[in-house]
């Protein structure tokens, strides 16, 4: 079968700059936590696991070493937890993230409203929403009743978010008649290029895979996009997951992979992938 790969696939900067610090740290140490898993990868946390790393889901978890912050950043409550039990904290969140921690403190401070577009459940939403005072998140237009009348509205987003629901929402929010908006783009160009890659990749292809974890939003976000264009799109963790019964009949596939996928997912995936009996002559 041939196998087209996207051009801009896989590890991001502040992915593979989270993943080396973590190797550095356990090549050195033991007793090294991460609170929440480090990136959302599965596989890779597995092989990280191997190697010392213990991913707990809460400060009370850990008593003494140290503790990565994951790519996504922790809320600044979390940190002062950790340091309060005089653990070593050694950061691995994304600047991109620390930048939206950053803006919306800022924003705060200047007296606006702090309105985040993003998925309220994802721990990067929940560290921002823990840098500056009552935040109001917005994941689309269903949403925004939550926004507070008579406010000055300081606006971000989720760095992962695609670029057309953040524009999308921005003039939603614009009809409801604030007296003063200011918006801060904090959409992520990383992300963003894996995006419009996928899009050009699967309106070519006769089946459209996109790898990574169930948990991460810019792997869901390429799915979804994917789909809109390529009904016969299919996400999935790794090689394991794929039933070859999808294949029959395909002749070409493209292969795209989010942020937090790593390398050897996707080199796996697309060799075995030309392998594959399809069916076609
Ligand atoms: S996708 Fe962008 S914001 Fe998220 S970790 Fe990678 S570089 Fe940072």
């Amino acid at each position: 079968m041939k196998v087209i790969v996207a051009e801009k696939c896989g590890f991001c900067p502040g992915v593979r700059n989270a993943i080396s610090i973590a190797e550095k740290i356990l090549a050195q140490k033991n007793d090294v936590y991460s609170l929440g898993p480090i990136i959302h990868n599965k596989d890779m946390v597995r092989r990280l696991a191997k190697t010392g790393l213990k991913t707990v889901d809460s400060v009370k978890e850990i008593r003494s070493g140290t503790v990565l912050i994951r790519s996504h950043g922790a809320a600044p409550e979390q940190i002062a937890k950790l340091k309060k039990k005089e653990l070593n904290i050694v950061d691995a969140t994304c600047v991109l993230v620390k930048r939206v921690q950053q803006i919306a403190r800022e924003l705060d401070r200047d007296g606006y409203k702090v309105v985040v577009i993003g998925d309220e459940n994802h721990p990067e939403i929940q560290a921002v929403v823990g840098c500056a005072g009552d935040v109001v998140v917005v994941a689309d237009e269903s949403d925004l009743h939550k926004l507070p009348k008579n406010s000055r509205l300081g606006v971000v987003c989720q760095t992962t978010q695609n670029p057309e629901h953040f524009s999308k929402m921005l003039c939603a929010i614009g009809r409801q008649g604030f007296s003063e908006l200011k918006v801060i783009n904090t959409l992520c160009k990383e992300a963003i290029k894996r995006q419009e890659s996928a899009v050009e990749l699967c309106k070519q292809v006769d089946i459209m895979f996109v790898l990574g974890g169930l948990e991460s939003a810019n792997t869901c976000r390429l799915a979804e996009l994917c789909k809109k264009y390529n009904s016969q799109t299919f996400h999935l963790q790794n090689w394991n997951e794929l039933n070859t019964i999808v294949l029959s009949g395909k002749n070409i596939a493209g292969v795209t992979a989010g942020a937090s996928t790593p390398e050897w997912i996707i080199a796996e995936f697309v060799e075995n992938l030309e392998t594959a009996n399809t069916g076609s002559r």
